[in-house]
This record gives structure tokens, sequence and C-alpha cells, in this order.
């Protein structure tokens, strides 16, 4: 008998347990138990939706509870505070956990404090509480010079540039004045997306006014400017930067001495020092984007390597392959979809049209709503449309 416990119940920690739950459905011996510190999952690709009004934070969140009772899987909600590899032990407020095998899916921690003045002056759309602060900052902005963008350490640069092109929207709506200017440490725009979807955001932003800053890194945010690695001071009225990421503090002896606190694993998504924690989502020390669907293609190599281990599958282990997938919501009905490999040059696609924001809206209210993903596992990974649906491909065109 194995005692499985999965810290975190975001996308890697959530596809994790429902994946293993089907590998495992004829060894009931061995036991799941997820830990949590929040006891509703949010969909966080939907929370710019939220800051600018368009969605309600409680149609984009579940209880895990339920789904997990469903599933035959113990929730508990409680924070872990540490993680023992020696003792096999994980401790968290509500008492230690006891593991043969563990799966680390605590995702990133926010770390404003690393940038003074960012946490007083500045917004962002990276969790529910945000998402409402912006929202509030909103109503109250009439408009005058914004900063928006994302810092260094930041490794999702994506929600910044839809909140970019929202507040650029919402601004022409209510015939408000800027200017907008965009920054980002990335050596050019939107790098990880590849050249045709960064050439595009670049016409893009210039069609819109939007000046692009980059690459750059920010000093210090002050109520009125934001001030830059260089020392240039761009005036702001309405400040939004996406803050630098790390590993949570729990998982700090997994990390050793990754300088940002990340765990390192092999490609099986196995932890390079302890053979029996595997680790999906952001918590993993891979450089490029942590996405929710590099986070859930992890979960699935994670859970089936695990369920491996312990003789409920056979075949070779799998196998990682790091590739980034989003759609960007770009305003007016319009959308980009971007997939791209990050390790290879095997999967390049971006195209650009009105399904795509339909799509995403679709996959959301699934993932939300119905039993379609949480529940019977089946891969939420990759949006996919069909050519005749897909709109202009930017990648055959450039
Ligand atoms: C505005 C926005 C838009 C985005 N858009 C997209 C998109 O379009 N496509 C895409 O693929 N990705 C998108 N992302 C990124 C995606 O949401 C994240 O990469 C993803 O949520 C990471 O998943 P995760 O499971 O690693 O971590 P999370 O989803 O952050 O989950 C972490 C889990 O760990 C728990 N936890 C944290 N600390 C503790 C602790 N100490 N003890 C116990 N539990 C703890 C939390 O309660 C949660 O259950 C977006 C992100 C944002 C903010």
């Amino acid at each position: 008998m194995a005692r499985i416990v999965i810290a975190g119940s975001g996308f890697g920690g959530l596809i994790t347990a429902v994946r293993l739950r089907r590998h495992l459905r004829n060894l009931p011996q061995h036991t799941i138990t997820v830990v949590a510190k929040d006891p509703q999952f949010l969909y966080r690709p939907s929370l710019v939706g939220v800051a600018f009004g368009e969605q309600d934070l409680k149609h984009i969140t579940f209880d895990l509870a339920p789904t997990y009772r469903r599933l035959g899987i113990e929730f508990r909600a409680a924070a872990v505070t540490g993680i023992d590899p020696e003792a096999r032990t994980v401790s968290t407020t509500e008492g230690d956990l006891a593991y043969d095998k563990l799966v680390v899916a605590l995702g990133e921690r926010l770390a404003p404090e690393e940038i003074p003045g960012l946490a007083e002056y500045g917004y962002s759309v990276c969790n529910g509480e945000e998402a409402l602060r912006l929202r509030a900052a909103l109503e109250q902005y009439t408009g005058g010079p914004a900063v928006v963008g994302f810092c260094q350490n930041v490794q999702t640069g994506g929600p910044a540039f839809e909140v970019a092109l929202a507040l650029q929207g919402r601004m022409a709506r209510l015939h408000q004045e800027g200017p907008i200017q965009f920054v980002d440490p990335l050596p050019r725009m939107w790098a990880p997306a590849g050249p045709e979807a960064g050439e595009f955001m670049v016409r893009t932003f210039a069609e819109r006014g939007i000046t692009r800053r980059g690459p750059v890194t920010i000093k210090r945010v002050e109520a009125d400017r934001v001030v830059l690695g260089d020392d240039t001071e761009l005036e702001s009225r309405l400040t939004i930067l996406l803050p630098p990421f790390r590993g949570h503090e729990a998982q700090r002896a997994l990390a050793g001495d990754n300088p940002r606190g990340w765990i390192e694993t092999d490609k099986t998504m196995r932890a390079k020092r302890h053979p029996d924690v595997f680790v999906a989502g952001s918590a993993v020390g891979f450089e490029g984007p942590k996405q929710g669907h590099t986070a859930m293609l992890q979960a699935e190599v994670a859970a089936y390597n695990l369920a491996r281990d312990l003789g409920a599958v056979s075949g070779p282990e799998r196998e990682y392959v790091h590739e980034m997938s989003c759609v960007l919501d770009l305003g007016g009905g319009e959308g980009l979809f971007v997939r791209r490999s990050l390790w290879n040059e095997e999967v390049r696609e971006a195209s650009l049209g009105r399904t795509w924001p339909l799509a995403k809206e679709a996959l959301a209210y699934a993932f939300v709503n119905t039993p379609i993903f949480k529940e019977w596992g089946i891969s939420a990974h990759g949006l996919r449309l069909p050519r005749w649906l897909a709109g202009t491909d930017l990648i055959s065109r450039s």
C-alpha cells in the first residue's frame, strides 16, 4: 500500500489527482490525499475578465471538496508549511501527513516585496484578490499615463498583454486619454511565442497607441511613477505589473540551491534528488513560460510515472516536452492563438481569428462547470480548432 500525497490543487495538482485516480482504479489499497490551502479551484486565465468587470469571481471557481469526494480522493483544506523528504512528511496547519509518494504542485509564490513600492502602488491580476483590487482601481481611474507589463522573474507574461489591450479598449470606450506604456524584461516582444506572434503584437500595439519599452527591469514603483533599472522614470497614474515569481517557502527543502526556490526535475517530472517526489506546474524549475497548459501536461506525465512506480501501468517512463499554448484575447472579438514547442521546433502554430475568444470562454466554462476535465480526466490542454475555424495562419503568411 502506498500513501500518495498531492500538495496543491491548481491545474497541476487537480489533473495529477484525477489522472492518478484513473491509473489506480484497480488498486484501491493505494490512498490519495490532496492538501491545498484554498478550498476552491480558481480558473486563473479568466482573471483578466474579473478585473475588467466582465466576469464574476464566483463563476470561475468551484469547491474542491465535493469534486474530490466524488472521485474517492481525500481532500484537506490546509496550508503546507514544510516538507521533510528524509522523514517523508508534509507538515500542514492541520497536522502532519506521512507519504510514500509525493507530488508537489504548489504553484508560484507572488513576490511583490522584491520591488519596492510594487505592493503599495501597483496592481496585478494574478489572484482573485488582486483582480478585484484592480477592478476597484479601474472604477476610480479617469485616464492619464498608465504603465502595464511584467517584472523581471515573471514566467507568465501573456496576461499582461491582455491587460494592456483591455485597458486600451476600455479607455477608448470611455474617451479617456493615455498614454499606455508596456514594460517587460524579454529580449523582444513576447519572445517565447515566436517571431510571428511577436511581430503581430508589435503591429497591434502600434495600431492601438501602446508603446513597448523592453527589455527593461523595474527598480521601484512610486505613487505617480515607475522607475526602471536604468533610472528612467515613467509617469504613471495606474500601474499594473505582474510581480516576480518564486517557489513557495514550504518546498524549500526540495528546492536545494535553486536561486528562485523552484524544484528541479528531470523530464519524467521526478525531483532530481528525491526519486519519490514528483512535481507539476509552476513549482517546477524549468526555464520559460509557466502556464496552466504546461502544468496539465506535466501533471499527466507525473501521474503516469508515479502509477508506473506502483506497478499500475506498464511501458516505458513518459517524458514531458515543454511547450506553450494560449489564446490572447485582443478585444473586439478577436483572438490570437499560439502553440509552440520550447525545447525543439516541432510545433509552431499562430493564428488569428474571431473563434479563439469563444473557444477560450467555452473551455473555461466547461472546466469550471462540467465534470469533463475535473472528474473524467479528459485532457484539457491545448485548444484545437479545425483549419477552417482557426482564422488567419500567421506562420504560413510570414
Ligand atoms: C491572469 C492570468 C491569466 C492566465 N492565462 C493563462 C492562459 O490563458 N493559459 C494558460 O495555460 N495559463 C494561463 N495562466 C497561468 C496559469 O494560471 C498558471 O500557470 C497555473 O495556474 C499554474 O498552475 P499550478 O497548478 O502550478 O498552480 P496554481 O494554479 O497557482 O495552484 C496552486 C495550488 O497550490 C495551493 N497552494 C499554494 N500554496 C500552498 C501552501 N503553502 N499550502 C497548501 N496549498 C498551497 C493553492 O491553493 C492551489 O491549490 C494565467 C495566469 C494568470 C494569473
